[in-house]
């Protein structure tokens, strides 16, 4: 089912008009009600009656999460707080969480832009939609509730922990579509064989994984030990939340929702727009959002768009699955290193769970990497022998994948904490060294 066929599988070009018509309306709004963009519309000489095509996006600044935090709290939004309904921040990956605020019609668009995420997952009012996802400030779990609702799921508002409890609610109340991040699906897996249920006795079909970067293999993993097909779904809190863009059954890309968001890719170094199918930085504009329309906000997540029809029969660009942000890339030895790329190798590797950790340290000067990883319980159970030749196979794989050496480390089975949420890779350690 496809939720919004007149959006979701309108004529491209059509669409052009009508986001050019919508983000001049947003332009020429924030120029009279936020002074930080006035001014920054002033310093880079252009004027709402100037934005007459897409390609006039592009003399528009960009917004950076420093902008949020130097206008924290209210510096960028369109309309006095207290015409908002509600306020969500960040999860604070990389610092001091940011704000962003919705006005009821912003909460009513989101709801929508989910309830087409859910569709494009299978999903439809028949659904018991499991929600795993943090409620709370994070967006997580209100964003796919409402969502759920709007699309008339019965939605169990189960947030992150207590993963037994979960898995007993999903068995008694036939879930049949779980939310949450891929890191806390795994986790939902290993308790589940844990405690003995067998996930044949659910009856999940569907999954909205997302909130963080994930692998083929991890999708893998979990669609072979859940018994679902795993949907990946993107979203961020200064857009608004999940329910940006989201993967339909062609699991070729995921749909950007264009009419609300426009997505550009550009050179991270440069600034310059890219064009469809080269990779660079992610940036997104709100046209419909009413109290907090960010322009050209920089995600720092690196992607390529896909302008292509999809067999889907939705007209919206897709993009790749994201690799990893600017800012979680390490620099180990001068050499960029995303963790999402040593994940890909990892679950190649037979006799390895997926579960690891990327431990930093510094010795003189040299930054070292080790990776530490599970290993099945019948892997462990091997001869030690056997267990030094897994760990050198790793090591030279991930080395000759990367292009510089690693140290890896074979840990027990169940050791690496397990997360409930965005999970925890990277342990950096040479602050301190
Ligand atoms: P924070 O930046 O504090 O993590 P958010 O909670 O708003 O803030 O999370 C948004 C970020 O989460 C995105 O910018 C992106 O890096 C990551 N993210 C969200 N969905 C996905 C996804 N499907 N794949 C990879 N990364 C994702
Ligand atoms: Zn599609």
């Amino acid at each position: 089912m496809i939720w919004d066929p007149f959006y979701e599988c309108m004529d491209p070009e059509e669409r052009a008009e009508l986001q050019v018509r919508r983000l001049r309306e947003t332009v020429a709004r924030l120029n009279v009600n936020v002074p930080w963009y006035r001014d920054r519309f002033a310093e880079a000489g252009v004027a709402p009656e100037d934005i007459r095509s897409l390609d006039d996006l592009r003399r528009l600044p960009f917004t950076t999460k420093d902008d949020l935090r130097d206008t924290y709290p209210f510096g960028l939004f369109a309309v006095p707080p207290e015409e908002c309904v509600r306020i969500h921040a960040s999860s604070g990956t990389t610092g001091k969480p940011v704000i962003a605020g919705y006005a009821r019609e912003d909460i009513n668009i989101w709801a929508e832009t989910i309830a087409r995420t859910i569709a494009c997952g299978g999903g439809s009012s028949h659904d018991v939609l499991h929600n795993a996802y943090g409620y709370g400030l994070f967006t997580g779990g209100l964003g796919l509730h409402y969502g759920g609702e709007l699309m008339g799921c019965l939605v169990i508002p189960a947030s992150g922990g207590n993963t037994e409890r979960q898995l007993m609610l999903m068995q008694d109340l036939g879930s049949t579509i779980l939310c949450c991040t891929p890191s806390y699906a795994l986790t939902i897996v290993d308790t589940a064989e844990e405690i003995g249920i067998d996930p044949g006795t659910l009856s999940l079909k569907s999954g909205l994984f997302g909130a963080e970067p994930w692998s083929e293999g991890t999708r893998e993993t979990i669609e072979e030990r859940l018994g679902l097909s795993a949907h990946d779904i993107y979203g961020l809190t200064e857009v608004i939340g999940p329910g940006v863009a989201a993967e339909c059954e062609a699991k070729a890309g995921l749909h950007v929702f264009d009419d609300h968001f426009i997505p550009e890719v550009i050179d991270p170094d440069t600034g310059e727009p890219l064009p469809p199918g080269e990779s660079g930085e992610l940036v997104f504009t709100c046209i419909t959002k009413r109290a907090f329309p960010i322009i050209r906000f920089r995600t720092r997540d690196i992607t390529r768009l896909d302008v292509e029809p999809c067999e889907c029969g939705r007209t919206q660009p897709r993009m790749e699955r994201i690799t990893g942000r600017t800012d979680d890339m390490l620099i180990i030895r001068g050499v960029n290193v995303f963790p999402s790329q040593i994940e890909e190798v990892l679950l190649q590797i037979e006799g390895l769970e997926p579960h690891y950790q990327l431990v930093l340290t510094r010795e003189g000067r040299l930054d070292n990497l080790r990776i530490e990883v599970e290993v099945s319980p019948a892997t462990f159970s091997d001869e030690v022998r056997k267990l030094e030749a897994l760990e050198e196979g790793i090591r030279e794989r991930v080395s000759s994948a990367l292009g510089i050496r690693v140290d890896v480390k074979l840990v027990e089975p169940k050791t690496i904490e397990r997360s409930i949420g965005k999970a925890k890779r990277v342990i950096d350690m040479r602050e301190e060294a």
